[in-house]
């Protein structure tokens, strides 16, 4: 936790389900938010965006897309531009998650890129961050965070980070309470450093393998400002259980 500072837990479904199991868990989500002491967001695929910020409408739960291209709209077949996941009912976008790095060899440079692109279409950026499990074995660990904080964030950064250690996404392993305080506290300073009281105030969630059983341990931590849950966002009862340990 920083104080003064609302936690936000959000899903990451990742490429997951069909628009009738979309729909059914935006509308669980939403029907058990009333009274969180979280700010709750959901990123579902592209193609579910729209449907799920219908679902959504009119409630505290927002909706956020998984990337989008750096280009405001042309010739890149495939892709799809910040403004219209604006248009389509979003207020939030991923960026730089370390399976788009890894699936789609994104730098940090395009990683920035696309950070003011979505600034541009009025969407709030979370740009993903995190050292591979040899770069933490190499000791490297900080900065790896350092360099992809310096080189994926556009000056007048405006958003969230995420750390997410590549090791711990999907794996049920987590690192050390110590060691989340630690990069948290180095990610806090960089942002300080760089932003002024702008940095002193912005969110950085803790991701990978995030749980009901470890989120209130992790959620207490200094500069933990919340959560990117990928699985267990999955399920509306866990995702919502987390959000409650905030
Ligand atoms: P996980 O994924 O919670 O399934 O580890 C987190 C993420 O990749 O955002």
């Amino acid at each position: 936790m920083t104080p003064g500072v609302k936690p936000l837990i959000a899903g990451n479904w990742k490429m997951h389900g069909t628009l009738a199991e979309a729909a059914a868990l935006a509308g669980a989500v939403r029907d058990g938010a009333g009274g969180l002491p979280a700010d709750l967001l959901v990123c579902p695929t592209f193609l579910h965006v729209a449907q799920v910020a219908a679902t959504l409408a009119g409630s505290a739960v927002a909706v956020g897309g998984q990337d989008c291209h750096p280009a405001a709209k042309g010739a890149h077949t495939g892709d799809v531009a910040a403004p219209m996941l604006k248009d389509a009912g979003a207020g939030f976008v991923i960026l730089g998650h370390s399976e788009r790095r890894t699936d789609h060899a994104e730098t940090d440079a395009a990683v920035r890129a696309k950070a003011e692109a979505a600034a541009a279409a009025g969407l709030v950026p979370i740009v993903c961050v995190g050292e591979t499990e040899a770069e933490r074995l190499a000791g490297r660990a900080e900065a790896v965070v350092e360099r992809q904080l310096a080189e994926s964030l556009p000056d007048g950064f405006a958003g969230i980070i995420a750390y997410e250690p590549v090791w711990a996404i999907g794996t049920g392993r987590t690192p050390t309470e110590a060691d989340i305080a630690a990069i948290h506290g180095t990610i806090r300073a960089r942002l300080a450093a760089r932003f002024g009281a702008a940095g002193q105030g912005m969110r950085i969630l803790y991701g990978g393998s995030m749980k009901p059983g470890n989120a209130k341990a992790i959620l207490a931590l200094p500069n933990v400002d919340g959560g990117l849950v990928g699985g267990a966002s999955l399920v509306a009862e866990d995702f919502l259980a987390i959000a409650r340990a905030a």
